[in-house]
């Protein structure tokens, strides 16, 4: 490995990536590093589009919102590179993008993981496209043409609440439309959102058995043909008339970077990379197993002050101490989700009807939250 230079002042930050983790972090520097830092971002796309909001639009609810990427540079005050990350030269401190060389003092990787169709027979959820993909299905439910559906989570690492939001949502439209549908979710967790801890398991499990939403926990899913779900273990198979599954994530597998199992990169608890030097990473793209916008924001905060510290802001870059935070919607009250974890399992959690922390959205991001909250009320008040 080459020795690395003294950092130069102002240090020289890149971001690759243009979602929660690269813009938390991004305002996280500028906080706390105001002009000891300049800032450039490395985003392909114009806008950033608030995913957990999608899951509604099937049932007619908002469209979720979506803010211009150059906008949003502007004011927090980052250079904009409409550019893709390609490859890293951490020898000699250099991003790659399809389209320049960026030097760093300091780079962070953001950019995501990388959704992948695992069953062919099933609908997999995009969420770019999600209300074109289940708004004929909604209706189909709510027309009584779909009387036996499933909700599918694959193996490997996916987002934790979607399924259930669909699943509930799907089941309290049948109800308001008076149709009788059997709605059944198949999973790996060993229980409904286990991530979250014990008592919000509980509690989802009783609210799925309210709504008649039946759930198979530690099971694992072939789908050979339409309609026909083989669950391991054990020889159970359903047969159902329409099956929706999340995607399987996989990591981004960067060049230059170390790579963990599935292509994730691997992150210590600062949010540095293990194994190089100046390069650090947060959110989907990393290695850490819980695949969730508030623990993508909480890594941007620890490695944002790992970074401001390197540019000689006196702070103590405290580790990465996660906790899952989440609003379920139900097709009714939404519930506020919670619990402190440490991997595939939570403790201490908590569910409740009324908010359990301060910042407003889905997505529980302490700057990012309050930033798009901001902006929110500035588009209302202006139109
Ligand atoms: C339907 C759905 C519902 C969800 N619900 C919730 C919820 O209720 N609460 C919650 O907390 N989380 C939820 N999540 C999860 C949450 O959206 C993700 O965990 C979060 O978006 C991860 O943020 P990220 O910044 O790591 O990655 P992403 O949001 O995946 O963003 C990656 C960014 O990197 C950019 N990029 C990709 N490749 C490159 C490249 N080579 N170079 C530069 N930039 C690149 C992309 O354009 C994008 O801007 C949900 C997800 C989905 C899909």
């Amino acid at each position: 490995m080459t020795a690395q230079t003294e950092p130069n002042f102002p240090l020289s930050v890149v971001i690759a990536g243009g979602s929660v983790a690269a813009l938390e972090a991004a305002l996280t520097l500028r906080e706390l590093a105001g002009d000891r830092i300049t800032i450039k971002l490395v985003a392909p796309g114009e806008d950033f589009v608030y995913r957990p909001a999608v899951v509604g639009e099937p049932f007619g609810y908002a469209r979720a919102e979506r803010h211009s990427l150059p906008e949003i540079a502007a004011e927090i005050g980052v250079e904009l590179h409409g550019e893709s990350l390609a490859w890293i030269d951490a020898g000699s401190q250099i991003a790659h993008t399809d389209a320049s060389a960026l030097p760093y003092d300091a780079l962070l990787v953001a950019i995501g993981a990388q959704p992948h169709i695992r069953y062919e027979h099933a609908v997999t959820i995009d969420d770019r496209i999600l209300d074109e993909q289940l708004h004929g299905l909604i209706q189909d439910v709510e027309q009584g043409y779909v009387q036996r559906m499933a909700f599918v989570v694959p193996g490997g690492m996916a987002w934790p609440l979607p399924i259930y939001e669909l699943a509930l949502m799907t089941a309290t439209r049948a109800l308001e439309m008076n149709v009788e549908v059997s709605i059944t979710i198949v999973t790996p967790e060993e229980s409904p959102l286990a991530t979250f801890g014990s008592a919000v398991s509980h509690a989802v499990s009783a609210l799925l058995a309210g709504a008649a939403v039946d759930v198979i926990t530690s099971a694992y899913c072939e789908i050979p043909t339409p309609g026909r779900i083989r669950i391991s273990p054990g020889h159970l198979a359903l047969d159902v008339q329409r099956v929706v599954s999340l995607p399987e994530l996989r990591g981004p597998a960067v060049r230059g970077l170390p790579g963990a199992p599935g292509g994730f990169i691997p992150v210590g608890p600062d949010g540095a990379v293990r194994g190089v030097q100046r390069v650090y990473a947060a959110g989907d793209a990393t290695d850490f197993p819980i695949k969730h916008g508030g623990i993508a924001a909480q890594q941007a905060d620890a490695a944002g002050t790992t970074i401001a510290a390197l540019a000689g802001v006196d702070v103590i870059a405290g580790p990465f101490r996660p906790v899952v935070r989440g609003i379920l919607m139900t097709g009714a009250k939404p519930l506020y989700l919670q619990g402190y974890t440490t991997g595939k399992h939570g403790f201490g959690s908590e569910i409740s009807e009324h908010p359990l922390w301060a910042t407003a959205g889905k997505i529980a991001a302490v700057r990012l939250g309050p930033y798009l909250e901001t902006r929110n009320l500035r588009t209302a008040t202006s139109s």
